[in-house]
């Protein structure tokens, strides 16, 4: 049978659609290359948030297509998700090597598709169709078609719903992942269920923006919303000690759901709240639907749920017409909600986005010098709060190796990396650390003295 290579590019939606297409693929007999070296079908899973990710894709395919075309040249090759979505057959025009374009509603169909290319019955397959439906597909689990006995993982992703109906201005995503569609409760339950019965013992729920998850189709219960009595059914779960999830809307962090932190035990203190700038100015160009007093408010009600809750953010530095003024607006916000981390983007501008065609659109140095201030602003912040940790004692889910070194590595409720000396008898246990020291976004723990064995 032949061999897969799938790289993927941006988010952890695409990490999981990349999973569900592979294991689709084992089920089918297919294996799992481990490079592209070796691989019968190479396959990009693609990002189209900022114009570097969509660029990056392009290059490596350009590579591959060169160096495949010359040695083995009946590989298939093939682009997945939202720049499928985006470029359809403009891919196949710039990249004619490519055989197949699938977009974002249909991953379940890679299997049939591939196989119809390998037996030369096609030649090129495009299909960046919707598909109703298509959202209760992202389902595989690698993990559970396993059959070698290996570890495997301790945490999943678990898909609960795809596409977004905000339509900020800056962004790509309405326009690759469509409207927002959500699965039904019991079908993610069940799947949540198989991963806890099969040694899952974390998962995150993902949504394009996960708190919008059922706001149409479930209605709201003893003043829980759909997302929350999602939250609720999947803490039920026999098993599962830890629930996450992204990325999340300020906006749809209402009293319910910050209540649910204190009342899901399983629930892990953390959010990712994405604010985008601190300037209500930018704010209500970028159509984000909230104030930065809103926004600063939110964070103090969750503090006051879970003082010790991981609070991450996204920004974006040089929007269209955000000016000095703006900027420090943003820098204040940063510094008044004390983030543990963030990660900053230089606005890029997206096709057919209103705010690619607005005035004042920034100067890449301009962008380049308040994105380098900015992350000095928060990586200070960052090492603060990290190395208030030392001393406390945290409990971890150890997750295995670490990939850069002898140590293993664990993540406290919080959110944080911890590197301790471990091996392979810590793999998928739930254990106290003690914090002995913080790096930049890394802590390193002492396990001996508290969990003796
Ligand atoms: N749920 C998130 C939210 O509340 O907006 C959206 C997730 S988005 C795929 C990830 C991040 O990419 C966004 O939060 C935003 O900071 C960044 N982003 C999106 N479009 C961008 C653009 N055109 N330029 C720069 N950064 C962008």
């Amino acid at each position: 049978m032949p061999s897969v290579y799938i790289k993927t590019y941006g988010c952890q939606m695409n990490e999981r659609d990349s999973e569900a297409v592979a294991a689709q693929l084992a089920a089918k007999g297919y294996t799992i290359a481990a490079s592209e070296a070796v691989a019968d079908v190479i396959l990009l899973n693609t990002c189209s948030v900022r114009d570097m990710a969509e660029q990056k894709a392009i290059g490596k395919m350009q590579n591959i297509a060169a160096d495949v075309r010359r040695n083995r040249p009946d590989v298939v090759l093939g682009f997945l998700g939202c720049m499928a979505q985006s470029r359809g057959r403009q891919l196949i025009d710039q990249l004619p090597d490519v055989d197949l374009v699938l977009g974002t509603q249909k991953f379940h169909r890679a299997a049939e598709y591939l196989d119809e290319l390998l037996a030369g019955r096609r030649e090129k397959i495009i299909d960046t169709e919707s598909e109703s439906g298509s959202e209760a597909t992202i389902k595989e689990h690698l993990l559970l078609g396993r059959r070698d006995g290996a570890a495997g993982p301790v945490s999943a992703f678990v898909s609960i719903m795809q596409g977004c109906n905000q339509h900020c201005t800056f962004c790509i995503v309405p326009f690759t992942r469509g409207e927002e569609r959500s699965r039904a409760i019991p079908d993610i339950v069940a799947e949540c269920r198989q991963l806890a019965e099969n040694g899952v013992k974390e998962i995150t729920l993902l949504g394009q923006i996960v708190t919008s998850y059922g706001r149409r189709e479930i209605p709201a219960r003893e003043g829980r919303s759909g997302f929350v009595q999602l939250l609720a059914a999947v803490h039920e779960i026999e098993g599962l000690e830890r629930i996450r999830f992204t990325s999340p809307h300020p906006k749809g962090y209402g009293d319910d759901l910050v209540a649910a932190y204190g009342e899901l035990p399983k629930l892990c203190e953390s959010a990712h709240l994405p604010a985008q700038s601190g300037s209500d100015r930018m704010l209500k160009a970028m159509h984000r639907g909230y104030t930065r007093e809103k926004y600063l408010g939110l964070i103090g009600k969750l503090r006051r749920v879970q003082p010790g809750i991981g609070i991450t953010t996204d920004i974006i530095v040089g929007f269209p017409g955000e000016t000095e003024e703006d900027f420090d607006l943003t820098l204040s916000l940063a510094r008044e909600a004390q983030f543990d981390n963030a990660y900053v983007f230089k606005y890029s501008p997206r096709q057919d986005t209103p705010a690619a065609a607005m005035p004042g659109q920034a100067p890449r140095g301009l962008k380049e010098e308040r994105h380098a201030r900015l992350l000095e602003e928060i990586n200070a912040i960052g090492k603060r709060r990290y190395q208030e940790r030392v001393g406390q004692t945290m409990q971890i889910l150890v997750e295995g190796p670490s990939k850069r070194g002898p140590r293993w590595t664990g993540r406290t409720r919080c959110n944080k990396i911890v590197l301790f000396d471990g091996s392979e008898r810590h793999r998928g246990r739930l254990m106290d650390v003690r914090i002995e020291r913080a790096g930049l976004f890394t802590l390193y723990g002492d396990p001996a003295i508290l969990n003796p064995d």
